[in-house]
């Protein structure tokens, strides 16, 4: 009784709330995906207004804003984008300030074309040392520098270039120039930890473009951010490291996101879909295929991915499907870093407490998998 009391008092002031969000809310930055929307809340903290205008729960692939968020995404001060393949409804959109995060962080982390077979151990070789040169060194230059002397330059170093050697090659050899891997490989730059960081970079310079009296302040808060990416990375370095002589294939019954991301730490992932969209047609094959190899590869526990649709239902086939034969699948989430729930908004989640969330249901996948260490 109570609380239909209080509905009828708030109903009025909500209405009102609405229509004012509708015809006068102006946002300081647009983000269109999470990841950097979390970049730039962090960022501009109470000086910036900043919104995601991908909806809670939404995939990022489904997207297209109605005429309202069209409007919000105009007159806002700055558009934090993806890429045009991913929002290709910004194309068309005049505004002075739309940050391209992917041609901003620029080709070291977005463009593969060139990197079939030679080029990709050049890559890794040159520009992943620069990177732990320039980034990782002087951000660590306190606490960890024993830490990646050892560690992370050991895991580049041997795991790294094995991994690309044997596994990265074949596949390039075979799967690759049939698919256009790399065309759309791209499309999930963002989940390289090394990306992610340019891209923070990128939000940083773009925020204090808009609001350059706050440089001093965003600069500090953009290092912070970085600090705990790396800390994040860190112990997960630190961790694959005991598992270095071991080949780790995890498997994922969702859409292929994270290869960019498996790459990077010297694993491999399989996803259910080859594609690299959630909503491509899932064939009888391919979710029979993906339950020999899970048979083949023994394992016990994997991944599924949260917020789409698709997921729980190729999950329950593949464990009906296994069980039927006596074999018991374990499965964890593994976010794939394009979105939060609206209940996980609520509790405001952020992107560290999905790295941490990630990090340690990988632990405990590979633990379950290849026994611990
Ligand atoms: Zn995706």
């Amino acid at each position: 009784m109570i609380k239909k009391l209080l509905m009828l008092f708030t109903l009025p002031i909500m209405i009102v709330t609405l229509i004012s969000c509708v015809s006068s809310t102006k946002y300081d930055v647009i983000a269109t995906l999470y990841p950097q929307y979390d970049m730039a809340r962090y960022i501009s903290g109470d000086e910036l207004s900043v919104k995601l205008i991908l909806p809670y729960g939404m995939s990022p692939h489904d997207f297209e804003p109605t005429s309202n968020e069209m409007k919000i995404i105009e007159d806002a001060s700055l558009i934090l984008l993806t890429s045009y393949e991913l929002e290709p409804w910004l194309v068309d959109v005049e505004h002075d300030n739309k940050a391209d995060l992917e041609e901003l962080i620029g080709t070291e982390y977005t463009d593969h074309d060139d990197h079939d077979g030679d080029d990709h151990d050049d890559h890794d070789g040159d520009d992943h040392d620069d990177h732990d040169g320039d980034d990782h060194d002087d951000h660590d230059s306190d606490d960890h520098d024993d830490h990646d002397g050892d560690d992370h330059d050991d895991h580049d170093g041997d795991d790294h270039d094995d991994h690309d050697g044997d596994d990265h090659d074949d596949h390039d050899g075979d799967d690759h120039d049939d698919h256009h891997h790399h065309d759309h490989a791209d499309i999930h730059y963002w989940t390289r930890p090394d990306a992610m960081i340019a891209m923070v970079r990128e939000v940083a310079e773009a925020l204090a473009h808009i609001s350059p009296e706050n440089q001093d302040l965003f600069m500090a808060r953009k290092e912070e951010y970085i600090e705990k990416i790396n800390s994040f990375s860190d112990e997960l370095n630190e961790f694959l490291h005991e598992y270095e002589d071991t080949n780790i294939k995890l498997f994922i019954a969702g859409h292929n996101a994270m290869g960019e991301f498996a790459e990077y730490y010297g694993f491999e992932i399989v996803s259910l879909y080859p594609d690299f969209i959630p909503d491509a047609e899932l064939t009888s094959q391919e979710l029979s295929n993906f339950i020999d190899l899970v048979k083949e590869n023994n394992v016990l526990s994997l991944f599924l991915e949260p917020l789409f649709e698709a997921a729980p239902v190729a999950t329950e086939t593949i464990s009906s499907s296994l069980a039927s034969e006596g074999y018991t699948l374990e499965f964890l989430e593994l976010s794939q870093f394009h979105n939060i729930s609206a209940s996980e908004a609520s509790e405001n989640m952020t992107l560290f407490d999905i790295y941490r969330n990630n990090i340690e249901n990988i632990k405990r996948v590979i633990k379950s998998n290849y026994g611990e260490r």
